[in-house]
């Protein structure tokens, strides 16, 4: 069959390749692909800046926002032959470390985690995979084309689940959300504030493209005007930050309703350096009660809470987020970044319905 894979951490080695199909094992889904998102992740392992290869492989299939569809299921499973799947991303380290024993491998202490497609397993960017049945989530039917959204919104289910716990430490009615950037991450987070009946703007860069519009027909508000006079306006209850650019970090920070709450989801790599007034957002931070946290990654509770997400959201606007869709044999097109791309897909031949 055929795969996208790479030799990690070797610029210019992504490939389409031959690789022997998998065998099911006992447990386990045998699925089709259908198609993987593509994400900033993909793109730094396809650069040769991050991947791991299995132990024993010299390429990674690389691949983790899946897609696929059940060809054969191991009977009492829950799944049945025809099912749409996703598979999880990340499995427990081996200790296991006290959060990965709860289940809780998203808040993994020891950092010795594996993860499909990216820390030394396999991805799902092959026209054949297998996934242990507890590691398959289950889709609604009528979401074959755009179910490859999953595991991005599992990232954002998880933020808001944090906002939540967080905000639960008192009495909290939050009513205003503020999200920074209108990326697939960015747009998610707003679909799901919106799912919530909160009052939510999106803050991005662009004033033309798709965007805009995604924003206004969630019944939210869209802004292109700078960070500062935006959070300054709005005081937000809320921020779910998905740019991970420094400036908006910190005004996103300083500019909070009491009590407000900033979920960082965006990496920024080091070595951006900006002035801060340190003591006035310490003060800020401190007379509120505000909260900031970092969120990453997902696990079986977000990814079960993100497929309800899916189910109900407007299926014309969740199409609408899958910008492009290139085949496998030209899956190196999906690397380029087009100017009106939200998410780009490579779509691995498995027939969507
Ligand atoms: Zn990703
Ligand atoms: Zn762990």
């Amino acid at each position: 069959m055929r795969a996208l894979t790479v030799i990690p951490l070797q610029a210019g080695s992504l490939e389409v390749t031959d690789v022997p199909e998998p065998v099911q094992g006992d447990g386990e889904l045998l699925v089709d692909g259908l198609a993987v998102g593509v994400c900033g992740t993909d793109k730094e392992i396809a650069r040769g800046d991050y991947g791991w290869a299995p132990s024993g492989s010299d390429r990674l299939i690389i691949g983790h926002e899946s897609l696929g569809r059940v060809r054969s299921a191991p009977t009492g499973s829950g799944f049945t032959a025809g099912d749409l799947v996703v598979g999880v991303v990340r499995r427990p380290d081996p200790v296991p470390c006290g959060a990965c024993a709860h289940g809780q491998f998203d808040m993994c202490r020891n950092g010795r985690y594996t993860e499909r497609g990216i820390k030394q397993r396999h991805g799902y960017a092959s026209q054949v995979w297998t996934v242990e049945v507890d590691y398959g989530v289950k889709l609604d039917p009528h979401l074959a084309e755009v179910g490859m959204l999953m595991e991005p919104t599992s990232v954002v289910a998880k933020a808001w689940a944090e906002v939540e716990a967080v905000g639960s430490r008192a009495w909290f009615e939050p009513k205003t959300a503020l999200i920074t950037g209108a990326g697939p991450i960015g747009l998610l987070a707003a679909l799901l504030g919106a799912q919530r009946g909160l009052d939510v703007h999106v803050l991005d860069r662009v004033t033309d493209g798709p965007k805009p519009q995604l924003v206004r027909d969630l019944g939210a508000t869209y802004h292109s005007e700078d960070v500062d006079t935006v959070a300054g306006k709005l005081h937000p209850d809320v921020v779910i930050e998905a740019t991970g650019v420094g400036s908006v970090v910190l005004a996103a920070m300083a500019n909070t309703a009491p009590y407000g709450i900033v979920c960082l989801t965006g990496v920024s790599s080091p070595g951006h350096k900006i002035s801060v007034d340190i003591g006035s957002t310490n003060r800020e931070i401190v007379l509120e009660n505000d909260v900031v946290i970092g969120s990453v990654n997902a696990n079986l509770g977000h990814y079960t809470a993100a497929a309800h997400a899916l189910a109900k959201a407007d299926i014309g606007w969740l199409t609408r987020l899958v910008t492009r869709r290139v085949p496998l044999q030209r899956a190196a097109d999906a690397f380029t970044a087009g100017d009106e791309d939200v998410k780009v897909v490579i779509a691995l031949g498995g027939s969507p319905s």
